[in-house]
């Protein structure tokens, strides 16, 4: 039971890791509580969002922090209590979502989106999941003349930075999807994004890939790593063995730090918690594409499992009891003017976004932790940039130049 490195979190991230890392030639052992694929990568809205070059930042106007005070909104809710304590963090999101901080944030991430459908195309190409894939582009659609206008000059902006979009008149939005019931004053038509099925699914897949390289997958509880003798780290799994390895890579999304705080270092994750629940479709009215709904922040994705409806953001802890509140909300609106039929599942799923107050991942070595690497904080992009992260990760810790400067996403900038 031993092996290069152990990669902890066979989430979109921890999987991408260990593939890359597999790929470079390392023994690789993937070991999580769960199957691979089954929490936030799992019930997201499955876009892979080419498009998305400017991390979410936070809406810096004076009306979206007023209109959050009755703690209504549709696109974000919070939990007071948990919210508070969080204030610190939200305060540096808040500063770094001003134009100047983000304009340089958003060129870093760039570098990273750039690289996340190629790096995601090589591996669906390699474990045969192209079936996966439910259309190509996605549609942000728009209430108001003026919504729309204004999302234009981000697009067009977009445009010179080699992110493709159409730009669809009311009458054009009405053609393309028949089945809409709200009149929408347009949208604009994302075309880089790749749309996917069932998440989980392709995780599945990268997962099976692993294994069909070579790869070990365990179950087993994170928390039980502990350093040995001789530089090696050991983690036991469900089965009762000890994997061993000289290195380690935490990938445990929103759970991350309660592990690497063990070992002395931890950083802010602003957990953003998302709901979804699938729809039966209306016989004979379709929705072709996924469609997001920009005033209200849900997005209805067609999957395998239904018409997927996946809300905003509610900060919250990652353990802090469920509140149905938001995606009732977001159901009553998209009832309204999308074909949703009855509710296939009988509670809505939840998962977390982790979210870092500077919008960017975190991968790389563990300050002064020698052997512990981490890959975290992905936030509203970890479905899209699982596997770039795992190949740049697997080339800072074999030793090889990695293809973008992962600087910006140092550990170290926290802790
Ligand atoms: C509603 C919603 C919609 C979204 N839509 C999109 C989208 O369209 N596109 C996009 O790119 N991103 C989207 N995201 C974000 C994306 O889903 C996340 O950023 C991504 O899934 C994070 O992946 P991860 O591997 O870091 O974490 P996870 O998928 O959460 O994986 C972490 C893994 O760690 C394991 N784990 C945790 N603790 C332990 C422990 N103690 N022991 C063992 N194992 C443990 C868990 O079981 C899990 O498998 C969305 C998120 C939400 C909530």
């Amino acid at each position: 039971m031993t092996h290069d490195t152990i990669v902890l979190g066979a989430g979109m991230v921890g999987v991408g890791c260990a593939l890359h890392l597999q790929a470079r030639g390392q023994a690789v052992a993937l070991l999580d509580r769960r199957a691979p694929g089954l929490e936030t990568s799992y019930g997201n809205a499955g876009i892979i969002q080419r498009e998305a070059i400017e991390p979410y930042a936070l809406p810096r106007g004076l009306s979206f922090l007023l209109s959050g005070v009755t703690n209504r909104r549709v696109d974000v809710r919070y939990n007071a209590a948990d919210a508070a304590r969080m204030l610190g963090p939200l305060w540096s999101y808040y500063r770094n979502s001003a134009p100047a901080p983000l304009q340089k944030i958003a060129a870093e991430y760039e570098t990273l989106i750039a690289l996340s459908l190629e790096t995601h195309q090589q591996l669906m190409h390699d474990a045969g999941a192209n079936d996966l894939i439910g259309g190509q582009g996605y549609l942000m659609l728009f209430r108001t003349e003026r919504e729309l206008h204004s999302f234009h000059a981000v697009a067009d902006q977009r445009a010179t930075q080699g992110v493709n979009h159409i730009k669809l008149s009311s009458a054009d939005v009405a053609q393309e999807e028949p089945s809409l019931k709200g009149r929408f004053a347009g949208a604009v038509r994302w075309t880089d994004p790749v749309a996917i099925r069932s998440p989980g699914d392709l995780v599945q897949r990268y997962a099976q890939l692993f294994e069909q390289r070579g790869g070990a997958v365990h179950l087993g509880e994170a928390m039980t790593l502990r350093r040995a003798d001789a530089g090696t780290w050991q983690v036991d799994t469900a089965s009762g063995h000890t994997l061993r390895a000289r290195q380690v890579v935490v990938a445990l999304g929103p759970w991350t730090t309660q592990l690497t705080s063990r070992f002395g270092y931890t950083a802010p994750v602003i957990p953003k918690r998302g709901y979804h629940m699938h729809y039966a479709p209306v016989p004979g009215q379709p929705l072709n594409c996924t469609v997001i709904d920009a005033e209200y922040g849900y997005v209805i994705a067609p999957m395998k499992k239904g018409l997927r409806l996946t809300t905003g953001a509610e900060l919250a802890n990652v353990d802090a009891p469920r509140n149905t509140a938001q995606i009732e909300a977001a159901e009553h609106i998209a009832r309204q003017s999308f074909p949703l039929g009855q509710r296939v599942e009988p509670e809505p799923w939840m998962g977390t976004r982790p979210c870092m107050p500077d919008m960017k991942p975190v991968f790389g070595a563990v300050p002064e932790v020698p052997g512990l690497w981490c890959a975290f904080g992905h936030g509203h992009q970890g479905f899209t940039l699982g596997p770039v992260t795992g190949e740049l990760l697997a080339a800072m810790m074999t030793g090889a130049v990695p293809r973008v400067d992962v600087r910006p996403f140092s550990p170290g900038r926290f802790g």
